[in-house]
This record gives structure tokens, sequence and C-alpha cells, in this order.
């Protein structure tokens, strides 16, 4: 970076680290899946609000595009810079403080930088629960998960981030702080403004701090993984299992047998469930808090409705926390099996969970019908509707060439089949740059006059997040 701006800064913002050297800066250029590599003037790593908004309003005086980065685990590049050289990366890193936690009101206060897993630990040391939870929660932080309104493994109980925040704190592209630090539960007083902020990845403002939603702890929960018959049968299954138990349904994970081999062949010391071979397996997940509740009989019963009615094969019930541990092990590590396979093709796609089966059945003949020798990697949050509709090249072909020469069709193909069955193709990971073209050209005219609206009025200089979503 130039040398005189760097003086400057540091006269300007004292107390904010700046890295520089291409060794420091080098892990904030390119993103979690190495889809993008960008260029940066320096990464700036405040460790206050104020520090934050000293460096914005210079950044603003002075033009710099800014690039707001947490824990860097995104999936669609949001958070690395283009490749121009000229912007300003801000890492969250160092705001990481717990300012509050109010057992009585059921509300903790995070700044931005603490990671996911921290603001859990922080709350279950309370005996509460914040119930945000997901495979890169060691990594990703809380400004991070908000900006992409992220969703998880528990989404089907309490909603995605967005529906655990009661108040944000944002940096806007000036430097000027909005404080909607309140925990107020309900506030009718006109437009609910952190709305704006949530899922905005980066593009509106730097959201440096919140007051999340805590719950009671759960006491008992109960973990199983089932054979469905097939994929309608699962999304009866979960119909029945939360009319049996009250509801009580944390996580309804679907993998089918595809993707549970890849784990099972890729990622030692994993082992399927079952000594029989199923296609279709469903991890399903209930807690509840208090001490009145029998989950256990619940689930049985479950099991034997489910039999009758001719929705499952088979059941087991983990009787360990190991045991529990190894199953969410095989749902996890499907990331990181398709990576060790060569990487996939990856879609995030949501329709009504009554539209699953139909949207797997005419995705899969679509791809197959120009890509028949491609690999499934079919997987995801099918108690949201939501999955991750992943494609692996032929096993006889080079992955990385294979992926460069297809996946833009592939996507069309699946893309247009979730478009056509009224469904999304960002349920959870975002837009970013990855998807900014598809934004463009499925979202209705009026919505993109209302976004491009709002990004004018709250970024006139066009230097948050520059090139992502819009
Ligand atoms: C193994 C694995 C499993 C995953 N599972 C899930 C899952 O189940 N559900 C899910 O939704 N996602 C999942 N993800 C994706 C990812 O972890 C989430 O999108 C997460 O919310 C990103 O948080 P982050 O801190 O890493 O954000 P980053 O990747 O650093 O940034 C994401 C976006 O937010 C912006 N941003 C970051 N911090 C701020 C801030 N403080 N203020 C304003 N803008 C900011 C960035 O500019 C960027 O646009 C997974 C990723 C991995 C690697």
């Amino acid at each position: 970076m130039s040398a005189e701006i760097l003086v400057e800064l540091r006269r300007c913002c004292p107390p904010t680290t700046f890295l520089t050297t291409p060794e420091l800066i080098a892990p904030y250029l390119v993103d979690e899946r190495a889809l993008f590599h960008g260029r940066a003037l320096a990464v700036a790593l405040p460790e206050t609000t104020a520090a934050v908004s000293e460096l914005m309003r210079f950044c603003y005086t002075r033009e710099i595009p800014m690039v707001p980065q947490g824990g860097n685990t995104g999936y669609c590049g949001g958070a690395t810079p283009d490749a121009s050289g000229v912007a300003m990366i801000i890492a969250l890193s160092r705001l990481n403080r717990i300012r509050e936690i109010d057992p009585s009101s059921f509300t903790l206060t995070a700044e931005a930088g603490l990671t996911l897993a921290d603001v859990q630990q922080a709350a279950a040391r309370h005996q509460l629960l914040f119930p945000l939870s997901m495979g890169s929660e060691a990594s990703c932080q809380i400004g991070g998960n908000l900006s992409t309104n992220a969703g998880g493994l528990a989404v089907l109980r309490y909603g995605m981030a967005r529906d655990l925040v009661l108040g944000l704190e944002v940096v806007l592209p000036n430097g000027e702080i909005w404080d909607g630090l309140t925990a107020l539960r309900k506030d009718n007083t006109g437009y609910d403004i952190k709305q704006l902020f949530l899922g905005a990845e980066g593009t509106l403002g730097v959201i440096t701090a919140a007051v999340l939603k805590l719950y009671p702890a759960s006491t008992q929960r109960e973990t199983a993984w089932l054979a469905a018959v097939d994929l309608s049968a699962a999304c009866a299954l979960l119909g029945l299992a939360r009319r049996l138990l009250n509801d009580c349904v944390t996580s309804f994970e679907y993998l089918s047998l595809a993707a549970l081999e890849l784990v099972l062949t890729q990622v030692p010391e994993t082992r399927c469930p079952f000594a029989q071979v199923y296609a279709h397996h469903v991890l399903l997940e209930v807690s509840v808090s208090g001490e009145s509740s029998d989950l256990r009989r619940g689930l049985l019963k479950l099991f034997e409705v489910a039999e009758r009615e001719q929705l499952v094969l088979d059941a087991v019930l983990t009787e360990t926390l190991a045991q529990r541990a190894d199953l969410w092990r095989l749902r996890e590590k499907i990331p990181a099996a398709e990576r060790a396979a060569g990487g996939s093709i990856k879609h995030d796609v949501s329709v009504a969970i009554a539209g699953v089966a139909e949207l797997v059945d005419r995705a899969s003949r679509a791809v197959l019908a120009e890509f028949p020798a491609v690999r499934f990697s079919l997987y995801g949050h099918l108690g949201d509707g939501n999955l991750h509709f992943n494609i692996l090249a032929p096993a006889t072909v080079d992955a990385l060439a294979f992926r460069a020469r297809n996946a833009e069709r592939i996507s069309m193909l699946v893309h247009t089949q979730a478009a056509e069955l009224n469904g999304s193709f960002s349920a959870e990971h975002g837009v970013g740059q990855l998807k900014r073209d598809l934004l463009a050209a499925t979202k209705s005219p009026v919505a993109l006059m209302l976004m491009r609206q709002i990004k004018q009025t709250l970024d006139p200089k066009g230097l948050m997040n520059p090139g992502k979503v819009l």
C-alpha cells in the first residue's frame, strides 16, 4: 500500500492494527472454498466500535472501498476483496467481548468478532442456549452469521439467525454509529431498521454488536438415525414427528446414501449406523427443557407409527454422548468428504417441504440428461426444505477441469428446477460474488429496484463491499 496512506491511517486510527505484508494478509485474500482470490490495501483489526467508526470515516473520506470479514467461512466469496488491490479489509476478530448476559431477560449482548462457539459457550455457562449451530461454528463469527442470516442445524425449531436478534449496533459507511442495541421484544415504532443489515452481507455497513435471544438450555435430548423409504416418506416422517413429539424436533437432517458413503470412504473412523444398505437417511434430534417429558418413549412411539405407516425401514436411538457425536460427525463431515473426493459443484436450494422430493427428481433428471456420469451428494436441512444438491465430477475425469467447464451449466439446470417450484437458489449461504448474476437474473424488477434504492441511501458512494450481492 502507499506508504503515505499507511502513515495517515496510523495517525488517524491509532488503536487499530494494520496488516500490510503479503504473508500476513494472504489468508484474508482467499475464500473458504478457494474460488476467489483478491488483493487489498491492508487488513485492519479494530478492537472497539469507536475504532471501527474512525477507520470507516477515514476510508469514506478517502473513498477507499471497505470489505468486512468475519471468520471467512462463507461459501459465496462475500468476504473476499476484488483484484484491484484498493480495498481495506475490516477484520472483526479482535472485537470479541461479551458485553452483557441478562439471564432474566434471556439475552446476551455480543460483539461481532466472537466466534459462534464462544457465544454458545457463554450462554451455556448460565444454563441457557443460543441455538444457532453449524459445522463452522468454531471459526465463523456472530457478525458473519448475522450478515449472512445463517441457517444451520436448528432452524426448524428456533429460526434463522435473523430470528435470534433483538438489537444491533452498526457502523455506517461514513463512520456514523447506529446504536440499535435494544433488548425489547416488542417495539412497533416504525421501520425495523436492523432487518436491513441482517443478511446484507456487509454491503450496507459493519455490524459491531448484537443483542441475541437465548432460550432455556435443553435438559433432555434424544438423537436417532432412521432409514426412510424414500424422500417423500422422509418428509412425511417430519410431519409425524412434529405432531407426535409435541413439536420438539430440533434438527431433521437428510443424507442420501451417496453423501453418507462419501463420508464413510473419505473420513477415517466413521461407521454406518446400519448393517444394511439404505438409500435415504435422516438424523433426527429432539430436545426439551424441564423435567416432565419422556422423549425416549415418544421417539419409540414415533418409530412404531412410522414403521406401520411404511415411512421408515430401520431406526437406531443413541445411548451415549459418544454415539450421538458419531452420528453428528457423519452429517457434519460431508463438506470435508466432498473436498477430499475432489470437490463438488454446490447448490443451496430450498423449496416448500412438500416439494423437496419433486425438486430432487426433476433436478436429477435434468442434470443426468446432459451429464450422465456425474455423481450426486445430496444432503441438507430437510426440516427447512433446504437441500445441498451437490454434484461431483464423474469418477474417471479430472474433477477440477470438469467443474471449470461445466459448473455454470449444471448450476443453471438445478436452479431452473428450483425456480420452477417457486424455490430459492440460496437458502442460507447468501449471494456474495458467486451468485450475484443469478440474483440480478432472477429477482423481480421491483425487488431489485428496492434493493438498489436501499443501497444508494445507506451507501451513496458504493464503498461497502463492492461487487457483492448487487
Ligand atoms: C464446514 C462448514 C459448514 C457450514 N455450515 C453452514 C450451515 O449449516 N448454515 C449456514 O448458513 N452456513 C454454513 N456455512 C457457511 C458459513 O459458515 C456461514 O455463512 C457463516 O455465517 C459465515 O460467517 P463468517 O464469520 O465466516 O463470515 P465471513 O465468511 O467472514 O463473511 C460472510 C459475509 O458477511 C460479511 N460480514 C462478516 N462479518 C461482518 C460484520 N461484522 N458486519 C458486516 N458484514 C460482515 C462479509 O463481508 C461477507 O459478505 C458453513 C461453512 C462451513 C465451512
